[in-house]
Order: structure tokens, then sequence, then C-alpha cells
């Protein structure tokens, strides 16, 4: 089969790579995105049914194109795919859908890669990974399958209907664990919550919404988390038209909270000391929100309502001041566990000199140590915001501006001498 030629090859079709398509078309840089699904297809398949957005509808979206929904309002998965699939219409990306990517070489001798796909080979001068953050779901092997206990990644949980009966333990107190530990209670199972460090910020204070609070205080472009905090997951949600995450609240109404969870043996799970502590650490960083909120308020003399209310907590729960050390699962009736503990790399197909020991890319600001190779959409790639929807748009500009620079280079001819 004859070798296919391009400029940029981008692999995966999900927002960075349409992200990345749209900012190559500016500079004019001829490009192919291949996707081994479809468009999106992480929103609609990897996503449980009644998942939102975390962010409001002007905020979670690429600046060119506005959801079709209210401003305020949170779009559900698909219409968040619907949003994509539209955007890389409306841009006219050059997207091959259902062609994986095997493998990606450097080419001996001359510049640029060859990739083996399930459509045949292609040829690149460049090649953008765009295959984002949240690839590999993560079940640590704590709890072997001979316990006879359901288990299955956030991922791959859809609604309550899919799980046998009996209670369930949700392990990983982030926006995932904590969205579908609140509705499995709501569809009337017992629900254990371990519950690990966390952020949980207010869904809104004094009539701002999280998300614009964090952009007017700059934290979405911080440049890394802070030293310490590096594990800290963020607990936020867009469910029932957004409320903020509140774990006494979540316990008032039936979740039982545990801390980290931690080893198994013989049926019974054991569950480290720690709430009480991830709890008052997710408080401190709620409180220090509004600190920073009050403050910017004041300096900037914005005229917003007060919210006192916003710093009254209930009293502790049972489960956190006396919380489980230990449960023995068939005892509390769990049938199954759900691993919302996040994601893994996985990039076994880019066998390219630019990986650690531990198998994480090697890179500046998504520019890979192996020239010519780029990646988009990592966790913190070049500021907090760089794995969401708003922020890896900014990268990907980045990224098509450095291989813009690089073709450059590259046009350059001597000029000719005239003789003397
Ligand atoms: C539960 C959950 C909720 C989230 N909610 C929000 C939110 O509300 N707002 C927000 O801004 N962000 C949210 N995010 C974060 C982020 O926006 C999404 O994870 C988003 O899907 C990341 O987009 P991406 O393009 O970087 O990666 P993906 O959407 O994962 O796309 C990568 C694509 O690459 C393809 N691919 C991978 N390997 C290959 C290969 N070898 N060959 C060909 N194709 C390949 C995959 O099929 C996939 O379609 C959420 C994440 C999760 C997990």
């Amino acid at each position: 089969m004859a070798i296919e030629e391009v400029e940029v090859l981008v692999v995966g079709a999900g927002q960075a790579g349409i992200a990345m398509s749209e900012h190559l078309s500016a500079h004019g840089v001829p490009h192919l995105v291949v996707e081994r699904d479809r468009i999106a297809e992480r929103w609609r398949s990897w996503r449980w049914d009644s998942l939102v957005a975390n962010g409001p509808a002007w905020h979670d979206r690429f600046p060119g194109l506005d959801f079709d929904i209210a401003p305020d309002a949170f779009a559900g998965k698909e219409e968040v795919a619907d949003y994509l699939v539209a955007y890389a219409d409306k841009i006219d990306a050059p997207i091959r859908t259902g062609v994986t990517v095997e493998s990606v070489r450097k080419l001996e001798g001359r510049s640029g890669f060859r990739a083996e796909t399930t459509a045949g080979t292609i040829d690149a001068r460049y090649v953008v990974a765009a295959t984002g953050a949240f690839q590999k779901p993560i079940i640590p092997p704590v709890v072997p399958e001979s316990a006879g206990v359901h288990q299955l990644h956030s991922s791959s949980y859809h609604n309550p209907e899919q799980l046998p009966d009996g209670a369930v333990l949700v392990i990983g107190a982030g926006s995932s664990g904590v969205q579908i530990a609140d509705e499995l209670r709501q569809s009337g199972r017992s629900v254990y919550l371990a519950v690990g460090p966390h952020d949980r910020p207010p869904r809104s204070y004094r009539g701002r919404d999280f998300c614009w609070w964090l952009g007017v205080l700059g934290k979405w472009d911080m440049a890394a988390p802070p030293r310490g905090a590096e594990h800290v997951t963020i607990a936020v949600s867009g469910a029932h038209g957004g409320h903020t995450v509140d774990f006494r609240d979540l316990a008032a109404r039936g979740i039982t909270l545990l801390g980290m969870a931690g080893p198994y043996e013989n049926g019974v799970m054991n569950f480290a000391p720690d709430l009480r502590a991830n709890i008052e650490s997710g408080d401190a960083n709620y409180l220090s929100m509004l600190d920073e909120a009050d403050a910017y308020i004041a300096r900037n003399g914005l005229d917003l309502p007060e919210e006192p209310q916003a710093r009254v907590f209930a009293p502790d729960p049972e489960c956190v001041t006396n919380p489980i050390g230990s449960l023995e699962l068939a005892q509390a009736g769990i049938t199954s566990i759900i691993w919302a503990v996040g994601f893994a790399f996985d990039f076994g197909w880019l066998q390219v000199d630019t990986f650690d020991d531990s198998g994480r890319p090697r890179h500046q600001r998504g520019v890979s140590s192996e020239p010519g190779v780029y990646f988009l959409g990592l966790p913190w790639q070049s500021r907090r915001g760089s794995s969401f929807i708003w922020g890896v748009w900014h990268d990907a500009k980045y990224l098509a501006d450095q291989i813009a620079i690089q073709r450059s280079y590259l046009a350059y001819q001597a000029p000719v001498l005239a003789d003397h």
C-alpha cells in the first residue's frame, strides 16, 4: 500500500485534537487528525449517563462558539460531545475517524516519523499526541477477583441500574466519586464513600460561579500545583443546576464517609484514619477561596452581595467524629466497588525517546524532548486549566506557533550571492 505523507499528524479527536486543528489551520499548516473512535468519543461512552459539565456553558467551551443552551446552565455529556462535533464542522477540521495509530517511530536518517495505523502507513514531519490526560482507567490491584465483589472504574459507570443489588463502596471523592456516590444514594442504595485529600471550592460565592473566581484570581493559570498538593483532587459538581460539594451534607443524606482506602484482606477493607484531616483541609481550601474572593471584591470595589451564610458549616456527622477503620464488605452488604481514582497515561503507541522511567512525557509546555513530537491535553501542561476545554485551546495555539516557527526555519533558503 502507498505511504501517505502529511505535514502534521494529530492523534486523537477529542477537544485537544480539534483545538490543534483550528490553530494549525490558522497558520496554514497542512495536517490530518486521526481518531480511533468517533469525535469526542470519551464524552459519549466514558462518562455516566447523567453527567453534566463541571463548569457553566459560558465558561467550559472554546472561544469561537457558544453552547446552544443558557450560558449559566451545565451542558450534559452528549451536549458537550455534540458541541465538539459542531466545532469540528465549523472549522472544517480534517478528521479521519475509526483509525487507530498503532505505532509512531522516528524515520532513520531523515526528518519526520512513520505512523502505522489500522488504515495504512502515514509519514509525518510532526506528530501531536492529542490523546489527553485521561487515557487508561486505574483500578489498583487491592481487592482480588476471588472476593466476589463487582469492581468497575468510574469511566465504566453509567447508572445505578447497571450494578448488582446491594450497597456500593465508592473509592475517591473528586468530582466523579462524589457525584456517583450522590446519584447512587438518591437511587436508594446504601453508599460508602472513601474520601482522600481534596479541594472543594464553593460552587458560587457572592453571585459568581467558582469558574469565574478561579479565573479572576489567576488560579486556572497557575503554572504548577502548590508544593505538597500534587495529588489533591478537586470536588465540584454541576449536577442539579450546580451545588457546592459538601461532605457533611452527603453524610446527612445517608452516605457513610470513610478515610482513604487501604489494604484488603479476607473480606475486610481497611481505611486510613485521615477522614477528619481530609475534610478539614477541604474546608480550609474552601474558606481560603472565600477570603481571597472577599479581598478581590474589596480591592476592586465590586458591588457583589455579601454571603455570610457561606461560612456556616453543619456539625460533623458521626462517621467523621467516630470514623470506621475497617469494613467487612459482605457484612456491610457491599456488592460493588467503584474506583474513582483517576487515569494513567497510555503512550505505548508513541515509540520515541521522550518518556522518563515512569512513562511520563518529557516536555516543556507540550514541546517534547524528541524534536518534532508534541503533547497536548496533559494535566498541568502549561497551567492548571490545560486539561480542560478552555485551557487546551491556549496550549494548542502555543504548539501550533512552535510548529510554524520550526517550519519557517526549514523554509529558509540561503541567498544566492552575486559574483563580484
Ligand atoms: C468524568 C470527567 C468529567 C470531566 N468534565 C469536564 C468538564 O466539565 N469541563 C472540562 O473542561 N473538562 C472536563 N473534563 C476534562 C477533559 O475536558 C476531558 O477529559 C476531555 O475529554 C479531554 O479531552 P482530550 O481531547 O484531551 O482527550 P480525550 O477526550 O480523551 O480524547 C483523546 C482521543 O484520542 C483518541 N485516541 C487515543 N489513542 C489513540 C490512538 N492510538 N489512535 C487514534 N486515536 C487515539 C481517543 O479515542 C480519544 O477520542 C472531564 C474529565 C472527566 C474524566
